[in-house]
């Protein structure tokens, strides 16, 4: 019986862990709302991810010191209980709202009108200017931000600006100035109908520098339904110029797209030497001293990151932090079946022994059955 309540207890744990596992996030692509974003002329950065390690020396805020993306080693993580829910207002359109969605050769890019905004959680107000997304290739999966070492299959960026500053490019340079939402796409068992909005429209901008209008729909649907649990740090665009501007939010909860979603994310478009556009994402970044606040308390979610590491090292690494958790809430549970078996037991034990008492000395050999409970009862 206690096997079976520490066996119940380990399932309990890593639904919980899966529920609130992963967190993590990044954005980046400040330039991809340029109006140069589909030349090449002189305002078009002619950057590659293939070319990711030398991006300083063209643009040198990439080799700072507060640049992202990062791990997130959630047992170093700072919870800061200050640290309110995300708000957002705005974000559901209405169908006649006509959005643009574009292959800009690095990604795929929707933009957002400014009605979108992200009105709690931080200390200031942000409006939205444009969501893409980062993945891997059917090899591997690409999303910016890790957790524990943990790469998830894909990200979502939603950038934003402070309010304080007339647009995003003025704001982009400042060190308030930005705003990124982000967090993890995984594949589940069913379809995605939000980011079905964007990925039905794939095929027609396969190639750079394609644009297509998209009906407007619940933007908040492409994020997670948890705004509360989440990362928090200072960081950068994980693009050049790499602006070191953005205030991060990295969602512990992640999104699920089916697997022909996902599919169709990875193999859909073509880059600007029309190869796929596959594994768009930055390493991550040193740290260099930054601290990265959580909304909640860590350990208890950690479990989850052994499940779903699918690197034996990383899981090796974080494996006591969520050994912790595990072992805690196993011996509660197996406590607790072992008490109520003990009781159980005893009243047995009890209740037969009156039986006895109650019988015969001739039947105190009978084997006890119910038949017989219910005659002397
Ligand atoms: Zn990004």
């Amino acid at each position: 019986m206690s096997r079976a309540a520490l066996r119940f207890s380990l399932l309990l744990l890593a639904a919980l862990g899966r529920a609130g596992a992963d967190s993590e996030h990044d954005q980046e692509h400040g330039d991809e709302d340029s109006p140069h974003s589909r030349e090449k002329g002189p305002g078009h950065s002619h950057w590659s991810y293939e070319d990711r390690e030398h991006w300083g020396v063209d643009y040198k805020d990439c080799a700072g010191t507060m640049q992202s993306p990062i791990n997130i080693d959630t047992a170093k993580t700072i919870f800061s209980p200050q640290l309110r829910p995300i708000q957002i207002s705005g974000y559901s359109l209405p169908a006649n709202e006509k959005l643009k969605l574009r292959n800009n050769g690095h990604t795929v890019v929707l933009e957002l009108p400014n009605s979108l905004a992200i009105t709690g959680g931080y200390a200031q107000q942000y409006r939205a200017v444009q969501l893409h997304l980062h993945w891997g290739s059917p090899l591997g999966p690409g999303s910016e931000h890790t957790v524990n070492g943990h790469r998830f299959p894909a990200e979502i960026h939603v950038v934003h600006y402070n309010t304080k500053y007339d647009n995003v490019q003025k704001a982009m340079v400042q060190p308030d100035g930005l705003a990124v939402l982000g967090a993890f796409l995984e594949v589940g068992p069913m379809e995605n109908p939000y980011y079905q909005e964007i990925l039905q429209h794939l095929y027609k901008i396969r190639q750079e520098g394609k644009e297509v209008s998209v009906p407007g729909f619940n933007i908040a649907g492409l994020l997670p339904a948890n705004l509360k649990l989440y990362f928090h740090y200072n960081g950068s665009l994980t693009t050049p110029p790499c602006y070191q501007t953005v205030k991060w939010t990295v969602f512990n909860q992640t999104i699920l797209l089916s697997y022909n979603q996902m599919s169709m994310l990875v193999t859909s478009l073509t880059n600007d030497d029309s190869k796929p556009l596959q594994n768009n994402y930055r390493m991550v970044q040193d740290l260099h001293g930054r601290r990265v606040l959580a909304s909640f308390q860590t350990t208890l979610f950690s479990v989850k990151q052994l499940s779903s590491d699918s690197d034996g090292s990383a899981a090796a690494e974080h494996s006591s932090s969520s050994f912790h958790a595990g072992d805690v809430l196993a011996v509660l549970f197996g406590v607790l079946f072992a008490v109520t078996a003990l009781a159980f037991m005893l009243y047995i034990c009890k209740h037969r022994s009156q039986n006895t008492r109650l019988d015969s000395p001739t039947k105190s050999k009978v084997i006890y059955t119910a038949a017989t409970t219910e005659a002397t009862a």
